[in-house]
């Protein structure tokens, strides 16, 4: 049976149409299943019991509810997600901060674009997430009252499952009142996938680099070569519509490799021309790799190269290593028993 939760107020109100009943019927089931208390076909108390009962018997309400979840010493919760159809698992990790509650949801189970410091990577391809499975993450977490930021930095490459990720963006800032200012979503850069998700969204965007060189880049992200970065930073500079949308490059130095002064100056040149900020993020070492983190004193270096040049740049704080929760380390694993 097809689910409810997960279609857009659109298709909502076609759904009701369809039945013969008026649209109006679609927006009352858009607010029972976007807005809270998130009521079960049943208890749609405002929906005729008939009709009620009609829409039991054609749909299933399909949100899905954590199938585990781990605590860090710094409280930020990952959660496990489990598709009961075909058991795939997607994470995302609730980070609690002084100023804003950051939600990192994942839009696929696995990821094929095999970048070398990325867990998730493998796990191979996977699949596609649906627009309901994306937004479960959101509104089955008993936080969910208190998330203020959203971030697509979780399981997966947004703009491989472009479509489901867009309709869930056009429900998290038009149904359940999310500002686009709040919400970013994080790519390797996949064109030309980016201006159709750039055409569709004011979201903000982060720009996975990683190294300002091309060969080295793609020693990263395999992606590199299909889609260099030269033309993703041409195209986010030809959009001068778009001068009001943020964007953070995001920058993992690792020990030795990408985080020389001559990275951070080519790394200002390259950005030249561009309204963005750099955001340096600690990587926490996986299993099989030979790649190491850099030194924090390297970090700051590189931050202050950066800054000289007139990029502003930040250090990221890195946040649930202890529970494998932090950049680059989900992999869909329950808790050890
Ligand atoms: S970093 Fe992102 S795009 Fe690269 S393999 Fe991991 S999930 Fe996929």
């Amino acid at each position: 049976m097809t689910s409810l939760y997960g279609l857009t107020p659109k298709q909502l109100s076609e759904v009701a149409e369809s039945l013969g009943w008026p649209r109006f019927t679609g927006t009352q089931l858009t607010q029972w299943l976007y807005q809270p208390p998130f009521a079960e076909i049943q208890d749609m108390s405002n929906i005729s019991k008939a009709r009620r009962e009609l829409l039991l018997s054609m749909f299933t309400l399909g949100r899905l509810s954590p199938k585990d979840s781990r605590v860090s010493r710094d409280g930020t919760r990952k959660y496990l997600f489990e598709s009961p159809e075909d058991s795939a698992v997607f994470e995302s990790v609730s980070i609690p901060d002084q100023q804003r509650h950051t939600l990192c949801l994942s839009s696929q189970s696995g990821c094929k674009r095999g970048c070398t410091f990325c867990m998730t990577a493998r796990l191979g391809a996977g699949r596609n997430l649906s627009v309901g499975e994306i937004l479960s993450q959101y509104q089955s977490i008993p936080e969910h009252a208190q998330i203020s930021n959203i971030v697509f930095m979780g399981m997966g490459e947004p703009l491989d499952n472009l479509d489901n990720t867009v309709a869930a963006l056009e429900i998290l800032t038009k149904v359940c009142g999310l500002s686009t200012r709040r919400i970013t979503v994080s790519t390797i850069g996949i064109l030309p996938k980016l201006e159709q998700f750039l055409d569709a969204t004011t979201v903000r965007l982060a720009l996975s680099l990683h190294s300002p060189f091309p060969r080295e880049r793609e020693t990263f992200l395999p992606t590199e070569k299909l889609h260099p970065a030269r033309d993703i930073l041409a195209l986010l500079r030809d959009r001068r519509e778009d001068k009001r949308r943020r964007i953070t490059i995001e920058y993992i130095p690792f020990a030795g490799l990408n985080d020389s002064p001559k990275h951070a100056h080519e790394l200002v040149k390259i950005l030249k021309g561009l309204m963005v900020r750099v955001n340096l993020i600690p990587w926490n070492a996986i299993p099989g790799t030979t790649l190491q983190s850099s030194d924090p004193r390297r970090v700051e270096a590189f931050r202050a190269e950066l800054e000289r040049g007139g990029v502003p740049a930040t250090i990221r704080v890195s946040r649930g290593p202890d529970i494998e929760a932090a950049c680059g380390m989900l992999a869909g694993e329950r808790t050890p028993s």
